[in-house]
């Protein structure tokens, strides 16, 4: 990769020299690809603290946080509230392997938000996506599943899967390490195409256990759902005999109040029969969960015969972190991540059109992203058409003026209760100078 900007390396000997010693160890230096910066080059800023809306890295420079943890810190890092709860529990033990308090309480929250009536909860997103598709499977005694391209439920086996050589054939492995056999059973559709999900049903509809699409995707940059499109997939999932499963691991307690589902299904009337969770939830620990139906979520061991576990799941450290933050996620908060979000959403539009680059932003109640080509952006194929190169430099423009931008092209950018008017002035001074060095990368590659 080679990035116009990345010669950021000078001012940051220390993640420097981290970043060296951890390659040695970890593959990539990193415990998750994208933190390597692979896709805007240049090292990696390991993070030594975070409080409220900033980071600091081990250089010592303070970084306003758009990337929030992918999402989770709702109320922003080190919330005092939340961490007087969390140490309480620490001092109570970490974790016994036997229900308790909190774990019951963060489920009754969910419950009491979302359309779930039973949930159960796991470490990750992706252990939640894994046992809904098995749970699904499960249940209905089918075995195909249904996704869409650029939808991203974590990396479960039959889950990581690209598109077949045409509609409503079976999906080839997104990556070396899944068998075949994995992704076999594996539909992959155009996000957002009703043809294609209605060809798919048509074809193969007895067969097909479950439909799992992000509630609105995040994971290719934010595509809200097209009005009705989520209702089409529930009723054509409910007249195959399949289940509906929305993957709210991202939009959960983000998008809104109850997710995405709040300003979807909560609006149009209709319900998913699985849903997933996770990020938000977790309040900053490995905290995940999927529920819905009660007579679908009866098949799960130990009351039905589908197996599923976990020595940590529902652990009462991460559960209270989850209870503290949902707690605290008040209508007053999505008010103000959604008025910050819309003056960094302005601002970012006028920056960028004052120089010369095009560009789409689009958004899903509070949660947004930053397209660097002309929009509407609809689904994979046209999110692919973003100018990477021109968001390395405005990634590395907007990190060298103290701000943390997701390091990928394809990435929601979050904010929190803790972004504050002096946090939000920094992202506002940087922006038009980031503008013209994505523009300037444009032209260096026109050149
Ligand atoms: C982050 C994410 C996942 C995976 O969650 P992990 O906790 O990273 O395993 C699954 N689905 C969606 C929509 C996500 O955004």
């Amino acid at each position: 990769m080679t990035s116009p900007a990345a010669g950021d390396d000078a001012g940051n000997p220390g993640s420097r020299a981290l970043f060296d010693r951890a390659r040695a160890v970890i593959p990539g230096g990193v415990s998750s690809p994208v933190r390597a910066f692979n896709a805007v080059g240049g090292t990696p800023r390991f993070i030594r603290s975070a409080q409220g809306a900033w980071l600091t890295d081990a250089d010592g420079h303070e970084l306003v946080d758009l990337v929030c943890s992918w999402g989770p810190m709702l109320l922003g890092h080190a919330h005092p509230e939340v961490l007087a709860e969390v140490q309480a529990a620490v001092g109570r033990g970490t974790s016994y392997g036997a229900p308790t308090e909190p774990e019951l309480e963060l489920g009754e929250e969910i419950v009491a938000r979302t359309p779930v009536e039973r949930v159960r909860f796991v470490s990750s997103g992706t252990e939640a996506t894994m046992s809904v598709v098995r749970l699904a499977r499960g249940f209905t005694g089918r075995d195909v599943v249904v996704k869409f391209a650029g939808c991203y439920h974590g990396h479960v086996d039959a889950l990581l899967a690209s598109a077949g050589s045409g509609l409503a054939t079976f999906a080839v492995p997104g990556t070396p390490g899944v068998p075949a056999s994995s992704t076999a059973l594996t539909l992959v559709l155009p996000y957002g195409d009703r043809a294609a999900v209605t060809a798919a049903f048509a074809e193969h509809g007895e067969r097909i256990a479950c439909l799992v699409t992000e509630a609105a995707p995040g994971n290719m940059g934010v595509i809200a759902p097209e009005p009705g499109f989520n209702a089409f997939l529930a009723e054509t999932c409910r007249a195959h005999g399949a289940l509906f499963v929305t993957d709210e691991v991202m939009t959960g307690f983000r998008a809104s109040r109850q997710g995405q589902w709040g300003l979807d299904g909560a609006v149009e009337g209709w319900v998913p029969d699985l849903m997933t969770f996770g990020k938000v939830m977790g309040g900053g620990f490995p905290a995940a969960a999927f529920g819905g139906r009660a007579d679908v979520m009866s098949m799960l061991a130990p009351e039905g015969p589908v197996y599923q576990a976990g020595t940590l799941s529902g652990n009462p450290v991460a559960t209270t972190a989850g209870l503290a933050t949902l707690r605290r996620a008040t209508d007053e908060v999505y008010a103000h991540l959604h008025a910050v979000g819309e003056t960094i959403k302005a601002a970012t539009t006028a920056a960028l059109d004052a120089a010369g680059v095009a560009h789409v932003v689009q958004s899903t109640g509070t949660m947004f992203s930053v397209f660097l080509c002309e929009g509407p952006v609809r689904d994979f194929d046209d999110a692919s058409r973003t100018d990477q190169a021109a968001y390395a430099a405005f990634f590395h423009a907007m990190l060298d003026a103290g701000v943390y931008l997701p390091p990928s092209a394809f990435e929601a950018w979050f904010v929190s209760a803790a972004h504050d008017e002096r946090a939000v002035q920094v992202v506002l001074d940087a922006l038009p100078g980031a503008a013209r060095a994505a523009a300037g990368a444009q032209q260096g590659a026109a050149r």
